[in-house]
């Protein structure tokens, strides 16, 4: 999130002054009662050196300027001040490789002046042709690389010891403790000789140094630091950046990336997207891709469409909730989908400062107090020095994101505008010269981030006139599954911001702001821009907020303090007990302790709600209890099933939302009229009362989904989950830092580059330097995965014959002696001590086992598992008689048996060597029309004999494990005669079933007119 507590830091301190944003004479006022405060200089020389705090702009730029270091480190303690010192020490004289540094000197002035350039300088579409720095960087760095010094068993302890700490969190300051206890373990030192002393030593500070040579990590180009005045609330914000090309460069040349993670039509860099594609799947495949293809490549032999995918959310680290750091990111589209779900694929830009934190509300209260202390303890946070350019002003709180986004895109701006040349390695060619062509494809966002992105109201009340970022649709429409409104474009929000015409921005309920993404060069498929290129987070936001209220739709029709609610919520509580000990282990979480009515739903959560709730529905008794209360909205005919058929659609649609691939005719001709009904299905019998009803942006938000699939590709391709498991890195960063917040972004910013170093390092050790990218790197073929034997395992049972008689059975496996042991079924030792019979001739007893083991699968058949009975259930091919459910009871190794053996035994005539299963089988209930058409299928069990509603005697069947034929999910009918169970379709099949809601025709659907 982009600073998602809306607190208003420069509130309190414009409170305080009695001023608006504008009112610079109020300003100075107020200020002249004030003490006045005088700038100190530097120690080193007096007048045109001293670092102005306040001169805008130039600091970030001048980042190698030792004068700069100290002033933006000097305050920095022990660990962090490692980093100082080694950044003054960077031009000291390096004993090392004087070749080496003979090319970083004469080169530092040069880049001064390029990086103050970068971003200062404007840059204009038509500003000279592509750039080429990029690559040329690249090639002189290959040159310099020849004098690199050898990589030794030195530096290889150095660089293990820095990513063993990495791992256990270690603060930084271990390493020299470590290094110290090394040397002198492997006898190098003497007792009470420095480490230092050593010529195997290497600092950490050295060390950085070194990789950062190594792999092109010129100090210059990442973590500059530029500070701005932001528009709105007038605070100061220190903005980290990392220097476009820099970050491009490091992305396209990492030596993790292998041929895989590329993703070309036909395997060829430059072929164009074919005519006609049947399917829709990664980025490219969407309009977006395909029209900006036509629209700008010109020269298909020599230009690649880049796409680049931005990502911006904040990292919340850890127990220093009060600290996030909001890293603007970016990726290229000709990497897969699932290359770019690993890290490594991913770049910072810069940090959006958590300048809400800078002035927290304690401060502002310090300020309000007067106290003489207070323009002192803040003069860096606010400006309130006269005669000071204050720069640009405005009078719109989302201003401020805005500037910040600008500094930090600039340097992306420009490579995206001009395009670049490159030379790519692709399968064992190196394609020279190469002309990118870059445009952003989307920019990957939560709900809330992408309405501050496109500058649309964040506050979803009914009085706001629109509510949704994409279209003009009216708030008071929003529920409506036909409304069709025009879309919101670039242009039209423009003219109104140019024409500084505040009504008619209200009216669309855009704010009044300069927003730094039209710099952007977006989609040509549309003049949205970035008005329709924020995709919907269907997996997440959309599904959960939609599942959410359907959930409390059903409880509010229950009566939502009632007593059938308490019941309902008691029986879907118990199946999702049910639900979550099962053989098939891809199931959503279902276990749900405090129940289901209440909560906010986390991510994760939501199918596994809708999944109880749907498993009450079907049960006997849930059906039972809602038609009973006469006077309840259930007892209206057909309304159950209706709730089924709502339940089970939602499920299937998350299911195929999530395919990676979907039939564009499907999307194309198909979605859009299943979507809307989906929708009048939700309206009409969910009749959500609560709050506005269904005039919701989610709810609308389904409209929109399948111009986002079209444009660019499957929900997964913009879903921010993968992102999001990147935080761990940004956390464990995190944690070696001060915590402070001025200083923050820098050092994790600094500390993530140094675990890029270590990871570089780490390649080079495996053969693959960065260096070496235009020859390409080796990546050894991947292992096949090793195949298990299926075996048995868990805990194991005897049975035995006592001497009165009885059929006994006792546990032989170790167990926790605290536990009560428990019963089993008499029957079970029965069939147990029958087949130890059977098989006497040719071993002793039969033990039996509680788990089976095969193809990465597990089985259990346990009578106590955790203090519980874990029984799962499993698919068995019957030969002849088909395939059938079966509840398994145990396993036994029946391996001893000879080929020839004739034993005839549970249901098999002829015992063969091997291991099986003991279980019982079952049949599907059909009701009239045949098959059964839901998402639970009725199964009744097998039995001998029923007593009274009870199964009396059961019915055991031997089973070969090989005819396993795939887990199950299967839960008892609650309520239900007492063999009956429901066996939940397989995720593949809601995912089939939800296709053949799309095929089915729209006639098939009707929409009443809803009043
Ligand atoms: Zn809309």
């Amino acid at each position: 999130m982009l600073s998602r507590k809306a607190c208003n830091p420069v509130v309190s301190s414009r409170e305080l002054f009695g001023l608006s944003a504008g009112d610079m004479e109020g300003r100075k006022k107020r200020l002249r009662g004030m003490i006045e405060f005088t700038a100190i200089l530097r120690p080193s020389n007096g007048d045109d050196l001293v670092v102005n705090l306040h001169d805008d702009g130039q600091v970030g730029a001048n980042f190698c300027n030792d004068d700069e270091i100290v002033c933006g480190f000097s305050e920095e303690e022990s660990e962090g001040g490692d980093d100082l010192a080694e950044r003054s020490e960077a031009t000291d004289s390096d004993d090392e490789e004087l070749y080496e540094k003979s090319i970083i000197d004469s080169e530092s002035e040069e880049d001064d002046d390029n990086s103050s350039a970068q971003i200062d300088v404007e840059m204009d579409d038509n500003n000279g042709g592509p750039i080429d720095d990029l690559l040329q960087n690249f090639k002189e760095y290959e040159a310099r690389s020849a004098y690199f010094e050898r990589f030794e068993k030195k530096h290889h302890v150095a660089v293990e010891l820095c990513r063993l700490l990495r791992q256990t969190k270690a603060s930084l300051a271990t390493y020299d403790t470590m290094m110290q206890w090394h040397f002198w373990a492997t006898g190098k030192l003497r007792e009470g000789q420095p480490v230092s002393t050593h010529p195997d030593y290497i600092s950490r500070e050295k060390l950085f140094k070194m990789l950062r040579r190594r792999y092109n990590y010129d100090q210059k180009k990442w973590t500059m630091i530029k500070e701005i005045i932001l528009p709105f609330s007038r605070a100061r914000a220190r903005i980290v950046l990392n220097d476009a090309q820099a970050a491009m460069q490091s992305l396209l040349t990492d030596p993790r990336i292998t041929d895989e993670d590329y993703m070309f039509f036909n395997d060829d860099p430059f072929s164009p997207p074919p005519d006609h594609l049947d399917y829709i799947g990664d980025l490219n495949t969407g309009r977006s891709y395909m029209e900006t293809y036509k629209a700008l490549i010109k020269n298909p032999s020599k230009e690649i469409l880049l796409p680049v995918v931005f990502y911006a959310d904040a990292a919340v680290t850890g127990q220093f909730v009060a600290l996030s750091v909001t890293a603007v990111q970016f990726s290229l589209g000709i990497f897969s989908r699932i290359a770019r779900d690993k890290e490594h694929m991913w770049r910072t830009l810069g940090y959006i400062p958590d300048y809400c934190k800078v002035a927290s509300r304690g401060k502002g209260f310090f300020k309000q107090t007067g106290h003489a202390d207070a323009p002192m303890a803040y003069q860096n946070t606010y400006l309130e020095n006269e005669g000071e350019d204050l720069g640009e002003v405005s009078k719109v709180s989302a201003q401020d994101l805005h500037a910040m986004l600008e500094v930090i895109l600039a340097s992306f701006i420009q490579l995206q505008s001009r395009g670049f040349y490159w030379d790519l390695h692709y399968k064992g060619i190196t394609y020279e010269n190469v002309k990118f062509v870059p445009f952003v494809t989307f920019f990957k966002a939560d709900t809330e981030e992408a309405e501050k992105l496109c500058g649309s109201y964040n506050a979803h009340t009914a009085t706001v006139s629109q509510l949704c970022r994409y279209c003009e649709c009216p708030t008071d429409d929003s529920d409506d599954h036909l409304a069709q409104f025009r879309l919101k474009t670039k242009n039209r929000i423009q003219r109104l911001v140019d024409r500084g015409d505040e009504d008619g921005l209200r009216a669309l309920s855009q704010q009044n702001i300069k927003n730094a993404l039209y710099e952007f060069r977006m989609g040509q498929h549309s003049d949205q821009h970035i008005h329709g290129s924020c995709p919907m987070e269907m997996l997440h936001a959309i599904l959960l907020g939609i599942f959410g209220y359907v959930r409390d739709m059903f409880f509010e029709q229950c009566g939502p303090t009632s007593k059938l609610a308490e019941e309902m919520n008691a029986l879907a509580t118990e199946a999702g007990m049910r639900l979550a000990r099962q053989s098939e282990r891809d199931m959503p979480k279902t276990k749900f302790a405090g129940g289901i009515t209440r909560g906010k739903l986390q991510a994760k959560e939501h199918t596994g709600i809708l999944l109880c709730i749907l498993a009450v529905l079907c049960s006997t008794s849930g059906e039972k209890l809602l038609r009973d209360r006469k006077k309840k909205n259930f007892a209206e005919v057909g309304l159950v099933e209706d709730w089924i058929r709502l339940v089970e659609t939602l499920l299937e649609w998350e299911e195929w939302l999530k395919s990676p691939l979907m039939q564009y005719n499907h999307v194309k001709y198909r979605l859009q009229y299943k979507h809307q009904y989906l929708m009048y299905l939700m309206r009409v019998v969910g009749k959500r009362q609560a709050g506005m009803g269904l005039k919701l942006v989610k709810f609308h938000s389904i409209l929109h989904m399948q111009q986002d699939i079209l444009n660019f590709g499957v929900p997964m391709e913009y879903d921010t989950g993968s992102n999001e498991s990147g935080h761990k890195k940004t956390k464990r960063a995190a944690k070696l830092t001060q915590k402070r917040q001025e200083t923050f972004d820098e050092q994790v910013d600094i500390r993530l580059q140094e675990e890029h170093l270590l990871e570089m390092a780490k390649e080079e050790m495996n053969g693959r330097e960065v260096r070496n990218y235009r020859q390409g790197h080796y990546h050894p073929a991947q292992q096949p995965p090793k195949i298990e034997q299926p075996c048995l395992g868990g805990a194991k049972y005897e049975a035995y014959k006592h001497q009165n008689g009885n059929n006994c059975i006792r546990l032989t496996s170790r167990a926790n002696k605290k536990e009560p042991l428990g019963k089993i079924e008499s029957q079970l030792v029965d069939f147990l001590i029958g087949l130890q019979e059977k098989v006497s001739d040719y071993m002793g007893t039969v033990p039996l086992h509680t788990l089976h083991k095969r193809d990465g699968l597990k089985f259990r058949a346990s009578p106590k598992f955790m203090n519980e009975i874990w029984r799962d259930w499993v698919m068995i091919d019957w030969g002849q008689d088909g395939e059938q459910a079966c509840k398994l009871y145990g396993f036994v190794d029946l391996t001893q048996i000879p080929e020839d053996s004739s034993i005839e035994y549970g249901g098999i005539a002829e015992v063969g060597p091997g291991l099986y299963a003991i279980v019982e089988s079952s049949f599907v209930i059909e009701d009239e029309d045949g098959e059964s058409d839901h998402l639970f299928v009725p199964i009744r069990k097998d039995v001998l004999e029923i007593t009274n509603n009870m199964v009396s005697k059961m019915q055991f069947y031997l089973a070969d494990v090989e005819a396993f034929l795939r887990p199950l999910v299967v839960i008892p009918d609650m309520g239900g005669n007492s063999n009956d169970y429901f066996l939940l379709k397989s995720r593949q099949d809601w995912r089939e079933r939800f296709i053949d809601y799309l095929e089915a025709p729209n006639h098939e659907y009707p929409m009443e007119v809803i009043d």
